[in-house]
């Protein structure tokens, strides 16, 4: 195969870092089972499909897997499905990881605290309209803020694993409010899971993703 295949990267701390608001087991199987599974059943998807890559014109980097879900139309009927939900998962995972770090939580400065204010009134209006958004979505799926095409801050919820690129948003930030992320510590009390979220969220990392 002409293609190499898409990996999952560790993750950027250890498992019981960001105790005591997501425990050490919710992050293992969280990483290790169910990113793992995206990334393994992306892999098995495109296999089957060896000249995808060069059909769709698609470089051979990571970032490729983005480039799939944006042109989903283009990729065979037979996979897109699984194209779409683990793509969608293993984009979705990464930035999810990446927006959590130890010791962090607080409040964006600069630019995006700003912009923030501005669009939503303060930032506990906007943290609440986020998790309200979260709590509403029905079933699986995720809450974000993005960036719209017109360059403004807004909050979105998607289903299952699409991710906003799909709607020519950038996600500045995402949680992910699949049961799997919450339900051994948070059981089915999906709001206090999104409101001790924010503990851990990484502004440093979304300040630069929002630049
Ligand atoms: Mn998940």
């Amino acid at each position: 195969m002409e293609k190499k295949l898409y990996i999952l990267s560790d993750l950027p701390y250890d498992y019981n870092t960001l105790e005591p608001y997501i425990d050490e087991e919710t992050m293992k199987l969280h990483h290790d089972k169910h990113h793992a599974a995206y990334v393994n059943n992306l892999n098995v998807a495109i296999e089957k499909f060896p000249d995808l890559f060069s059909t769709l014109r698609l470089g051979s980097g990571q970032e490729s897997v983005e480039e799939l879900i944006i042109n989903l139309n283009d990729v065979p009927e037979e996979i897109r499905t699984a194209v779409r939900n683990n793509a969608g998962g293993h984009i979705n995972h990464s930035l999810f990881w990446q927006s959590m770090a130890p010791n962090s939580g607080g409040e964006p400065s600069g630019n995006l605290a700003e912009e923030i204010n501005k669009t939503f009134g303060s930032f506990s209006e906007f943290t609440s309209k986020f998790n309200d958004a979260g709590v509403k979505r029905f079933g699986s799926g995720w809450v974000w803020l993005v960036l719209t095409k017109d360059g403004k801050l807004d909050i979105v919820s998607t289903p299952n694993q699409d991710n906003p690129i799909m709607d020519g948003h950038k996600p500045i930030l995402g949680n992910d409010v699949w049961e799997h992320a919450y339900y051994l510590k948070y059981k089915n009390m999906r709001a206090d899971y999104l409101k001790a979220w924010w503990n851990v969220v990484n502004w440093q990392e979304v300040e630069k993703r929002f630049k």
